[in-house]
């Protein structure tokens, strides 16, 4: 069996000594408080408080040691009134059916907030993807694409990566799902997944999105706040693909990253760490571990830092009520799904510090996959600039209509940004109204 459980270490997150975190419990929470606000029929929360579909495959795959791996994979739809179920593959230890019902949720959410034509999903496989090789990472990823066969499609479901994923897992899935479709459609179905490279049908600035959403969102904040960005200071937790990219992006604005950790460790550098080396070493070391530019400090400690941004951006439950007291920030911005634990929140609010929620911060990414999709769709290819700029639109405007429910509900930033994606999903309910 590949999918044994890696138990992490008790320093991997904030609720681990308690009992065990129920995340999509939290998020049922933030939606059930949410309706409460903007007036959501009681029949529209009763279907959006369940995802439609859960699906759990057990896929067996013969790997390099000659023997047979059992594997298990889940891909989770939630909703899809408003499109094709939309949502990122996971490849983590510790991939849970609770965990990605919560995730798919937040992508209905997401996607509603930010005005695409796309519902939500969340999928993965339940495996520790550094403990395999690229050939078979590439076996697994195909066996798990086959399996999952016509759940998935263009028009019906399209997955994206996220944690343990990259550009290279969505050339192998989409490779295997358009081989498997019938040699006619082969070209019509490369918008079965995104974040793809660029050259077997991905988008201009995909890469860089989820980081770029981010840090508009931070921009806006400090233009809000009459805070000058240039010179400040931002601490990252995880350097994965959100957080190397929110520290490029930030260091362009005259931010220094001065602290980030990933799951080996967490370095201090109080000149500003220079992310492009980093992001460089990360690359070829798989881990910040080593990089020689830094002190090396314990998880404790890298809360306590005092900074201007802190950026959560590995995973869900790392900012519980102890964090909360020891951050020394203005604002957290979460690029990481689920972060904050909903009493980490409310400490964190109550000193003051603004947290700019994940469904509305880290919205970027699935904004661009929603542009890859379409040009695919189009057969076509839109420039970096033209990605940018709708990019920025998108993020602005979500960004003001999330204050602007805030300040009229007199909520916090998260419950607005739940709340406008349900009036939108509860428009759609009543003029459709459920069928039969
Ligand atoms: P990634 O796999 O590229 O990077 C994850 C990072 O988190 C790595 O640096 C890893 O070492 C670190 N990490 C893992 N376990 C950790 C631990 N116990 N303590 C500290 N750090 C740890 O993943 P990603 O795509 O950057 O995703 C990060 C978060 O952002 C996830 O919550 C994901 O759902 C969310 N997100 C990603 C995207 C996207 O487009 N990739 C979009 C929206 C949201």
């Amino acid at each position: 069996m590949s999918d044994t459980l890696h138990v992490p270490p008790a320093q991997d997150s904030a609720a681990s000594t308690e009992e065990e975190y129920e995340f999509f419990k939290v998020v049922q929470g933030y939606l059930r408080h949410a309706a409460k606000l903007v007036d959501v029929p009681d029949d529209v929360l009763t279907i959006l408080s369940q995802p439609k579909q859960e699906i759990i495959i057990h896929f067996p795959v013969r790997l390099e040691d000659g023997k047979v791996h059992l594997f298990k994979g889940y891909r989770v739809q939630h909703n899809n009134i408003l499109g094709p179920y939309k949502g990122g593959i996971r490849y983590h230890q510790n991939v849970s059916l609770d965990d990605l019902k919560a995730l798919a949720s937040m992508m209905t959410w997401k996607c509603a907030l930010m005005g695409l034509p796309l519902g939500g999903a969340k999928g993965g496989i339940k495996f520790d993807p550094r403990q395999y090789s690229e050939r078979a990472l590439e076996k697994i990823t195909r066996r798990f694409f086959h399996a999952l066969g016509s759940n998935i499609g263009p028009m019906y479901d399209i997955p994206a990566p996220d944690m343990g994923t990259n550009a290279d897992t969505m050339a192998w899935a989409m490779d295997t799902f358009v081989n498997t479709v019938g040699t006619r459609s082969m070209s019509s179905v490369r918008g079965v997944v995104t974040g793809k490279p660029i050259m077997s049908g991905g988008t201009e600035g995909r890469v860089k999105a989820t980081g770029q959403g981010v840090v508009h969102c931070i921009r806006y904040w400090a233009e809000d706040n009459d805070f000058d960005l240039e010179g400040s200071h931002c601490t990252i937790q995880g350097f994965g693909n959100v957080g190397s990219y929110t520290a490029m992006l930030l260091s362009k604005m005259g931010v220094s990253t001065i602290a980030t950790g990933d799951h080996t460790g967490y370095l201090y550098n109080p000149e500003g760490f220079n992310p492009h080396k980093l992001m460089e070493y990360v690359r070829k070391n798989g881990a910040i571990a080593g990089y020689p530019a830094g002190e090396a400090i314990s998880r404790e400690d890298f809360f306590k830092i005092k900074t201007d941004i802190m950026v959560p951006a590995a995973l869900e439950n790392q900012i519980g009520v102890i964090e909360a007291q020891n951050i020394d920030a203005k604002l957290v911005a979460e690029g990481a799904n689920g972060p904050c634990t909903p009493e980490g929140e409310k400490i964190l609010l109550d000193r003051g510090i603004e947290v700019i929620p994940d469904v509305l911060a880290n919205s970027g990414g699935v904004t661009v996959s929603y542009y890859e999709w379409v040009q695919n769709n189009r057969s076509e290819h839109w420039t970096l600039e033209e990605v940018d700029a709708r990019l920025e639109t998108a993020m602005r405007k979500a960004y003001r209509k999330t204050k602007e429910l805030a300040r009229q509900c007199n909520t916090d930033l998260r419950h607005a940004s739940y709340g406008a994606a349900l009036k939108r999903l509860a428009a759609v309910y009543r003029e459709r109204r459920i069928w039969p």
